[in-house]
């Protein structure tokens, strides 16, 4: 098998194509680089060569590195293993930028010239970055950029280096700090890359470009005599101001949780005062050091690997292929509406039903406002958004329905209210088609009984806001067929979101976990713990938002909702007085949270959030002694990470994968943990033990440690270890 195949043409210029057999987009492994470098030396190597194309046989150049590659690189060679093979990579890239010329008078090289017929990613921009000059084929679909900070990581192959001293670290920032992407003009535009042009003309431009290059079109600013940094080195007035921002602003957003944007800075900082190939190796140094450090493994393995397996379907039954042509939506609502938008977005043909037309109309309204904003942002056409509302029937007619494969309810959250539209709508839809409940806490098994096909009954639970939240949580109830399971499956992935499949208990598996979060963190504010210590505590340990923001984002009134119908169907058992106590006072108050513009938070006119309402103190006064912020950490992770494990326990979860990538996109779990399963292997099983038998000593019996973390700990098992259940 060949990755890269290399042609001559009669004007000497060699062009090598990027074709991975058997692949619909190009991926870089160990093998297909050392293939890129073996035709890099042969071209270098024959004079009848005059220069090089770069490109792909496929409507993309590259995805980017194999990151299971990475990951088995590290398996079995640790960091000396990572640090060599990285070196050769550099090495490769650094002769392809020399492309044979001397040393010392730079004259005599080939020029090789990268042509991008579509989205380059990672790998895929790094091997253009080492060339003398990149063109890219004018494709608004295309991605460009270096997304490696997204799974844990950062541009490891020369690109954080290269990318720095091509455009100063501030411009570069984006790209390396966020991950960002941009389409070939906005690349072109950012500086990532050199020229745009129409598709059909980029080999023969790139041709053009490597026939009239001079030896001086081959030198890279950094290569030539008295190179400056743009913007500046760290030791530079203006670079003096860039730096130190640069690592404020990082520490302020990452809160110093993630090392991978560590490291990447402390690569750019010093990378920046030292001659190009020593910063290359101080990029090497620190990238290893990220990629032995466990939270990388543990992102790579969730945010990629596992989070790909699911999207693919690793846990689809086998059925027929599945995809949703027309879908029903019933109620357009908050929820309804974004899931309209979502599924004609899709190209997916949607009814969408409320009980009034001003309603439907209303949700239909919602699709047209986000598109609106696209097109403000030029990242939908007019022509686009057309398509899309075309697609969109509002109405309150469920004749309208007929024809549907997939029906999704989301009205309001009344058995009674679900249970009357699931008959109207099965008087009008085919035997075939599968009925589907968006509900948060009624049990899935229960709504079925108002269905004459329970088999085709499921749940299909999506987060909101809709058009933002990339998780989807299916739930099967006791009777959901595998039909209905594939055809969930198939719609999430038409709708390009992550899902997990679930069994059906109170809250599914998400809402069961962010409950005791919440809650941890109003007992806490009822003991007398300073409530800026519980925000505080969560944000430095990587949650996005701390429990008390959380529940003034989701509504008090929802809290003491769900408070309420919990207690009723627990009886004695239920747990949470005392968080019930501040909760239902905090109503009483009438601060429901953001939407009320008060709650555990003070808001501006505007909504805008100020800081903790100092009322809170006078109800419930600080305590003398307040705890560490370990112990804060500790209680607010555990509220989570034990119910994850009791989930999984119950079977609700029945994979691992599931639990810890559904953790981190459905409530923002610590990400660089890899997920509550992730986070648990880090620490150890019996360390793990050793800090809930602490807590539960202190706090009581909700951190009692579920006998399978127990025997784990016993056994010195992991999670994802050989002898764990179903892993990656
Ligand atoms: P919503 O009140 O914004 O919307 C419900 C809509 O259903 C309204 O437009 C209402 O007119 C319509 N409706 C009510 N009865 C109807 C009927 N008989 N026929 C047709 N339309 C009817 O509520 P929402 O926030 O969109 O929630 C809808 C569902 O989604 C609920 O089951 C809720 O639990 C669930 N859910 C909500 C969220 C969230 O964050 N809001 C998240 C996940 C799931």
């Amino acid at each position: 098998m060949t990755d890269f195949t290399t042609t001559i043409d009669a004007d000497g210029v060699a062009t090598i194509t990027w074709d991975v057999p058997g692949k619909s987009m190009n991926v870089m492994s160990l093998a297909g680089f050392a293939e890129l470098d073996s035709q890099i030396d042969a071209a270098l190597a024959d004079s009848a060569v005059k220069g090089i194309i770069i490109t792909s046989g496929k409507k993309d150049f590259a995805g980017g590195m194999d990151l299971n590659v990475i990951a088995k690189m590290r398996d079995e060679g640790g960091a000396e293993g990572i640090f060599n093979g990285v070196m050769h990579m550099h090495a490769i890239l650094r002769k392809i930028e020399r492309a044979g010329m001397d040393p010392k008078t730079l004259k005599g090289g080939k020029p090789i010239v990268a042509a991008l017929p579509g989205t380059a990613l990672g790998i895929g921009l790094e091997v253009p970055l080492a060339c003398h000059r990149i063109i890219a084929a004018e494709n608004p679909k295309a991605k460009i950029g270096l997304p490696e900070i997204m799974v844990g990581i950062f541009p490891g192959a020369g690109g954080t280096t290269r990318l720095v001293r091509k455009m100063g670290a501030m411009m570069a920032a984006p790209y390396l700090l966020e991950g960002k992407l941009s389409d070939p003009k906005g690349a072109k535009a950012g500086g990532l890359i050199d020229e745009v042009v129409a598709p059909d003309a980029l080999l023969a431009r790139a041709k053009e470009w490597v026939l009239a290059a001079t030896d001086a079109d081959l030198v890279k600013p950094w290569d030539a005599k008295g190179y400056k940094m743009p913007g500046g080195t760290p030791y530079h007035p203006a670079g003096f101001m860039t730096f130190v921002g640069a690592s404020a602003m990082v520490h302020g957003k990452t809160m110093g949780v993630y090392p991978a944007a560590k490291a990447l800075l402390a690569a750019v900082y010093e990378g920046a005062l030292v001659p190009f190939d020593l910063a290359l190796k101080i990029e090497a140094r620190h990238f290893t050091s990220v990629l032995m450090n466990p939270s990388s493994s543990a992102m790579i393995r969730s945010l990629f690997i596992n989070k790909e397996a699911l999207e693919k379907g690793a846990n689809r039954p086998d059925a027929p292929d599945q995809t949703v042509k027309k879908v029903g939506i019933l109620g357009a609502g908050m929820m309804g509406a974004g899931i309209a938008y979502v599924s004609a977005n899709a190209g997916i043909e949607v009814v969408l039903i409320d009980a009034a037309q001003d309603a439907a109309d209303r949700g239909k309204a919602y699709s047209e406002a986000i598109l609106d904003k696209g097109i403000a942002r030029r990242k939908v056409t007019p022509e686009k958004k057309a398509e899309v509302l075309g697609r969109i029937t509002a109405t309150t007619d469920y004749a309208a329905l007929q024809g549907c494969d997939l029906i999704v309810e989301a009205v309001f959250e009344d058995m009674k209210v679900k249970a009357e539209v699931t008959a109207k709508v099965e008087a009008v839809v085919g035997a075939e088609c599968i009925f589907a409940s968006n509900t948060s806490t009624l049990p899935i098994s229960e709504l079925a009984r108002a269905s004459q096909r329970p088999a085709q009954f499921i749940g299909i639970h999506f987060f909101s806001p809709v058009d933002k939240m990339m998780l989807v949580e299916i739930i099967r109830g006791k009777e959901t067929g595998d039909v209905a399971v594939a055809k969930a499956l198939d719609y999430v992935r038409q709708i390009r979101k992550t899902p997990i499949v679930v069994n059906d208990a109170r809250f599914f598996y998400a809402n069961r976990c962010i409950i005791p979060y919440i809650n941890e963190g109003i007992r806490m504010v009822a003991e007398g713990v300073e409530p800026a210590l519980v925000e505080n505590a969560a944000k430095l340990v990587g949650m996005p938002l701390g429990p008390l923001q959380l529940v003034d984002e989701t509504s008090i009134d929802l809290g003491v909702k769900i408070a309420k119908a919990t207690k009723l169907a627990m009886g004695d058992a239920y747990p949470d007085g005392a968080v019930d106590e501040v909760l239902f006072w905090m109503a009483d108050q009438g601060r429901m949270g953001k939407k009320a513009n008060a709650g555990f938070y003070t808001y501006d006119a505007a909504g805008k959030r100020e800081g903790l309402w100092d009322g809170l103190a006078a109800q419930y006064p600080l305590a003398d002694a307040q705890p560490d912020l370990t112990e804060v950490q500790h209680r607010l992770l555990m509220a989570q990470v034990l119910e994850a494990v009791r989930a999984l326990e119950d079977g609700v979860l029945t994979d691992i994968r599931e639990g810890d990538v559904g953790a981190i996109l459905g409530w923002g779990f610590a990400p660089w943990s890899g997920g509550p399963f992730g986070w648990l292997d880090i620490i150890g099983a019996p360390r793990a033990v050793e800090l809930c038998d602490a807590l539960t000593s202190r706090h009581g019996a909700r951190f009692a440690v579920p006998d399978l973390l127990r025997e784990m700990a016993a056994s010195g098992q992991t999670f994802y270890g050989k002898s764990a259940r179903k892993a990656a």
